[in-house]
């Protein structure tokens, strides 16, 4: 098989573009076949070199490796027009010399007077010229679009994803191919290309669906070898409305900015659409590879929910080695700053904050990512959770202050002494430190929380946390003795 994705550089790469492109690559990977990029920038206006690169660093980013490319529509500018020249040599496409302005004209009273559909004007409009007459025109110098003249009957193909596909041809106007100025036309550059790439299947969403009619009559037209076609459903909005920029960022860099990783990113993107049939949602891309197959595509809409991709992300986190959970919350820091980007941005970054970082060791960080990672979603949250690890600690938690060590000062200020003391000389290891706190709970005849609790918050700053012993791992010892003793001498202090 040679799939091939074929973006246009007009915007960011967005989350219908990236399962587009994943589903190609997906079946490229399973069929041994090949994967081709192919940037369509015959739109030379809204074609930008930094969505070329928005694109490419996307698809890098997500793991969908291309065998061919990235190429470039506007580069086959010449092999397009020798394209439609020869169908208007055959005679299946004619010169059209109509004026643009008498279109704009008759669309514009067409709309207005609530007449048919727009996009049958042109032939009723046009008529077709015939060669000699075309000829002559051309001669003299009037300009002119060549259009692609459709024959009658039924354009049929078998889509690899709704099935038995039909198009009556009288319901397709005859299309230009190659406009007045010698650019050619999405259908017919698209067209040209596949076919010069020899793609064997097509395959992208259903807005191009009444495309593929006019792509197989070019085939037809031209004598060379029809591709398959499958369409994938429209990305919807939970509720069922098309998907908007209203509905917020869509685009793969924004997640990425949010801190989702791309194993999550490629598992939620399967899922737009395609399920396996068996309830199970958490797929690594190899997995995929081996699982993938166009027939359990659904053909209804597709519905996007970005609170499944950060559940699906969360699940992700949690099953990721703690090593390779360090190098992408690093990595992330590094770009995006400690501090989660706020919800409702997610694009924007958030500059670093100007406090220095504490760098802990490379061991206490891979602990600090473990103990994290079953409770952050994004690595924004993981980042934000980080931070009394990473950082001063610079208050406790008014609240937390509130619940835990106000309720009896004067024995929690003892209590965080005998700790001290206690920590100062234990093995500082799990099994003799979870020992050690159970053990003065038992002396104190308290419950384990009631010395777990105010300790936290003395370490932490708040009273949510990894496990306890987990805390004093990371910060170790010479840390977390400080930790104590700043909190005993501030409630020392507040007491007088
Ligand atoms: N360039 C087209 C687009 O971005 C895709 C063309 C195709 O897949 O046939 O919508």
């Amino acid at each position: 098989m040679r799939l091939r994705f074929a973006p246009s550089p007009t915007g960011a790469l967005h989350v219908g573009g990236a399962r587009t492109a994943l589903f190609n690559w997906l079946l490229a990977r399973a069929s041994g076949g090949a994967f081709v990029l192919r940037i369509e920038d015959t739109d030379r206006d809204r074609s930008r070199p930094e969505h070329v690169d928005a694109i490419v660093n996307g698809l890098a980013w997500l793991g969908l490796d291309w065998d061919e490319g990235p190429g470039f529509q506007a580069a086959g500018a010449e092999r397009h027009r020798q394209d439609a020249l020869a169908l208007l040599e055959a005679g299946r496409a004619y010169r059209d010399f109509t004026p643009q302005a008498e279109f704009a004209r008759a669309r514009a009273e067409a709309v207005s007077a609530g007449r048919g559909s727009v996009a049958r004007l042109p032939r009723t409009l046009a008529g077709r010229v015939s060669a000699e007459e075309g000829d002559r025109r051309a001669e003299a110098g009037e300009p002119f679009a060549i259009r692609f003249k459709v024959p009658q009957g039924v354009t049929t193909w078998e889509d690899l994803v709704h099935g038995a596909a039909r198009f009556d041809n009288a319901e397709v106007e005859d299309f230009v191919i190659l406009r007045s100025d010698g650019s050619p036309t999405y259908n017919l550059a698209v067209a040209s290309d596949d076919a010069e790439a020899a793609i064997t299947h097509v395959v992208r969403g259903d807005d191009h669906l009444s495309n593929t009619p006019k792509q197989i009559m070019l085939y037809q037209a031209w004598g060379r070898r029809v591709p398959s076609f499958g369409h994938l459903p429209l990305i919807l909005a939970p509720g069922g409305r098309r998907l908007s920029k209203r509905h917020g960022a869509q685009s793969v860099e924004a997640f990425r900015a949010e801190g989702v990783l791309p194993d999550a990113m490629v598992n939620f993107l399967a899922l737009l659409g395609w399920s396996p049939g068996t309830g199970e949602e958490l797929f690594r891309s190899d997995e995929l590879v081996s699982r993938f197959s166009l027939d359990r595509v659904i053909k209804k809409g597709a519905v996007f929910d970005a609170e499944k991709l950060r559940w699906l992300n969360g699940r992700h986190m949690a099953r990721a080695k703690p090593e390779q959970l360090a190098v992408a919350l690093r990595a992330w820091t590094a770009t995006h700053g400690r501090s989660a980007p706020a919800a409702e941005s997610p694009v924007a970054p958030v500059p670093a904050p100007a406090t220095a970082g504490i760098a802990l060791p490379e061991a206490s960080f891979q602990r600090m990512v473990a103990a994290l990672a079953p409770r952050s979603r994004t690595l924004a949250e993981m980042a934000q959770a980080a931070r009394p690890y990473m950082e001063p600690l610079e208050q406790w938690d008014p609240k937390a202050v509130r619940k835990t060590w106000r309720r009896d000062p004067t024995w929690t200020a003892a209590l965080l002494a005998d700790l001290a003391a206690l920590l100062a000389g234990a093995p500082w290891h799990e099994e003799p430190l979870e020992e050690a706190l159970r053990g003065l709970a038992r002396e104190r005849d308290v419950g384990a929380g009631k010395v777990f609790q105010p300790l936290r918050v003395a370490l932490t700053g708040t009273s949510a946390s990894p496990g306890i012993v987990d805390v004093l791992m990371i910060l170790g010892r010479e840390r977390s003795l400080r930790r104590l003793d700043a909190a005993e001498s501030w409630i020392r202090s507040a007491l007088i």
